[in-house]
């Protein structure tokens, strides 16, 4: 295993947390999400077997947090058959390197997204100048440099497969970023969407009271191509999930997702993509 896995240079804790912190929940008896401070990571087991994945890796300074839960979960030394990545922002990726080494697995990722996991480039800047009041704002001391995963990560199987995860399949979901993906199951309708819409208002993620379940856009201060996004939304909803977790809020079901998602797509230029900020262009939407 390569040795040389690092995080970025402006890798750092972040001092953000939500009324949901610390608590997980059993979506289904093969499905588990917890949320580290802002963000979910979800554990998928494999029925029938012991087997089970990790789906994000948390916020910066988790992998402790995460080994523990794991742990507590699965039984002792217990460990993922393998990692699969929406995307490589720092909020998602957070434990990864720490996680790579302890557990010695592999990272599997969208072909898109392998530059910002493998240190040859970094995100752009977030942008604290977008619409999007205080987190936004809040939103440059993010880590935006690339970790570096090494021959740990992997480009995911071209034919829409999930390594360690049969009965899922990866969708393209660009917008948020190049290379995000999100995980679809036919069977239950079931969907990880990461970033690419959210359960949370995005004003609300970082407060402790306050976290109305509502379907919104993707974070603003890291989307960089809003067509992009409004065509990912656009496909998710065409899927019609009957449950789906996401990067940031509690999951959600059914008709309360279907309404959300149904109004996200006919709203979207007005209630997703910002007034302002570095990324908007306005003439293209
Ligand atoms: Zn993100
Ligand atoms: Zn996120």
């Amino acid at each position: 295993m390569d040795k040389d896995l690092s995080y970025g240079d402006d890798y750092k804790y972040i001092p953000a947390t939500s009324v949901n912190s610390g608590s997980g929940i059993e979506v289904l008896s093969d499905i588990y999400c917890y949320t580290i401070q802002i963000v979910n990571i979800c554990f998928v087991k494999e029925q029938g077997t012991d087997n089970f994945i990790l789906i994000d890796a948390g916020m910066p300074q988790s992998a402790d947090k995460i080994i523990a839960i794991t742990e507590e979960r699965f039984g002792k030394n217990s460990r993922p058959k393998a990692m699969i990545l929406t995307h490589g922002h720092f909020d998602h990726v957070g434990a990864a390197v720490d996680l790579v080494k302890h557990w010695n697995i592999p990272v599997y990722a969208h072909k898109l997204e392998l530059p910002y996991l493998t240190g040859k480039l970094n995100y752009p800047e977030p942008d604290p100048s977008v619409e999007g009041g205080v987190i936004a704002k809040a939103a440059s001391i993010f880590p935006n440099e690339s970790i570096d995963l090494g021959d740990s990560v992997m480009e995911l199987p071209a034919d829409g497969s999930v390594p360690e995860m049969p009965g899922w399949k990866w969708i393209h979901t660009p917008g948020h970023s190049p290379g995000h993906i999100s995980l679809f199951r036919d069977t239950d309708r079931f969907l990880i969407a990461g970033d690419a819409f959210i359960t949370v208002k995005q004003d609300s993620l970082y407060k402790v009271m306050i976290q109305n379940r509502e379907v919104h856009g993707p974070p603003r201060y890291f989307t960089t191509d809003w067509n992009a996004a409004k065509k990912s939304v656009q496909m998710l909803e065409a899927l019609k999930p009957a449950i789906a977790v996401t990067g940031h809020g509690e999951p959600m079901y059914e008709e309360e997702l279907a309404e959300g998602l149904e109004k996200l797509v006919d709203t979207f230029d007005q209630t997703a993509v910002p007034d302002f900020g570095r990324y908007v262009d306005r003439n293209q939407h």
